[in-house]
């Protein structure tokens, strides 16, 4: 045997081994889309280690846990609120592992890809930082027991793989959080001014072109201040927090609310003509009016009401935002005029 020649061969291959794994971390580098990360390395860890089909298990905030898989050359991205069996399992023991499928025993059972027909063996190793288990990959190799390089080659890419998901998963994390924070109101969770300004405005200029009639509703909570100067501040948050819930609940799919101001409201509503805006008023009115509102745990229930200020476009005119508003606030203030607990609607 010529070992020169054989060494030669090991180091070639070993090098076109390299380059798979460098031009997949540049893949995965370049590209922060989950799914498409997981197509990326379905498709080309074989090009470097002998695995079939895998898996890796990672924290998925709030949400639970994101299993990412590969299936014969196909990404999968899942999220579930609870650790898997077969996770738990190895979460717990913390120890890497390499088991054949008709050896796995007492350990609960796999993913079904990891154990199908042709797979020699699976390997489990659990990313750990401090006593935290931060991730768990499996791997399934094809036909041949994996070999010492196949396992650095895994250990080495799983770990990168594992720590630029948890990167993405954590920004996403942080990216929705601050956009909440930014778009809704915290008390009501209702979108906020800023954000319901924005939804009438995009929905004017679709009026614009559409020819559609366009509806906008102000409702303001009456006598609130009494509520707040009788049961205190705590108690007039609950009743906006319950006021909120029951407009919300009362607007259609494709309207909007939104908290306009301290016990005000604003609602969006398109197409929407003005007879149907009157009934979505009487329709709002009802839903606070029908049922006192509890505002502490010892008070009875106080009955809570609104008025309601309606203004409209009736199509291709172009009424400006600021107009609509005010026509909206004067009829609002003709309902308040008029004793409260009313609807009225701009001329
Ligand atoms: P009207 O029927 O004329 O609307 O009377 P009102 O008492 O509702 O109106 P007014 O404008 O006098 O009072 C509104 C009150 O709403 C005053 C303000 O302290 C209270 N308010 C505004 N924002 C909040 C809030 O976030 N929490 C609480 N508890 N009160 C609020
Ligand atoms: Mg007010
Ligand atoms: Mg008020």
């Amino acid at each position: 045997m010529n070992t020169g020649n054989h060494w030669n061969d090991l180091a070639a291959q070993q090098l076109v081994r390299f380059e798979a794994l460098f031009e997949l971390l540049g893949v995965l580098q370049a590209d922060d889309d989950l799914q498409r990360i997981a197509n990326e390395v379905a498709q080309r860890w074989k090009y470097f280690a002998n695995v079939a089909n895998w898996r890796l298990q990672l924290p998925n905030g709030i949400r639970g846990y994101l299993l990412i898989d590969g299936v014969r050359g196909t990404g999968r991205v899942t999220e579930v609120s609870q650790l898997p069996a077969w996770e738990a399992h190895h979460c717990d023991t913390k120890r890497p592992c390499r088991t054949p499928p008709d050896a796995l025993g007492a350990l609960p059972a796999p993913p079904e890809h990891l154990a199908g027909k042709g797979i020699n063996e699976i390997a489990v190793i659990p990313f750990s930082r401090g006593d935290q288990c931060r991730a768990i990959l499996s791997v399934a190799a094809r036909h041949v027991p994996l070999t010492e390089l196949d396992n650095r080659f895994i250990r080495t890419f799983g770990s990168y793989l594992a720590d630029r998901i948890s990167d993405i998963v954590l920004r996403r994390e942080a990216t929705a959080t601050l956009l909440d924070k930014a778009t809704r109101d915290a008390l009501t969770r209702l979108p906020n001014r800023a954000t319901v300004l924005e939804r009438l405005s995009s929905q004017l200029a679709l009026a614009r072109r559409s020819g559609d009639a366009l509806a906008v509703i102000i409702a303001d909570i009456d006598h609130f201040k009494h509520i707040n100067d009788t049961y205190g501040h705590q108690a007039g948050d609950h009743a906006l927090q319950a006021v909120a819930q029951r407009l919300q609940g009362s607007t259609r799919e494709g309207d909007s609310v939104g908290r306009y101001g301290g016990e005000e409201f604003l609602f969006v509503l398109f197409p929407c003509t003005r007879a149907q805006a009157a009934l979505a008023a009487e329709r709002m009115r009802l839903a606070v009016a029908e049922q006192p509102v509890c505002v502490t745990d010892t008070a009875a229930p106080v009955p809570v009401t609104i008025s309601l200020g309606i203004a409209s476009t009736s199509g291709h005119e172009d009424e400006r935002l600021e107009l609509l508003l005010g026509r909206a606030d004067a009829a609002l203030y003709r309902a308040k005029a008029e004793g409260r607990n009313r609807a009225s609607a701009a001329d």
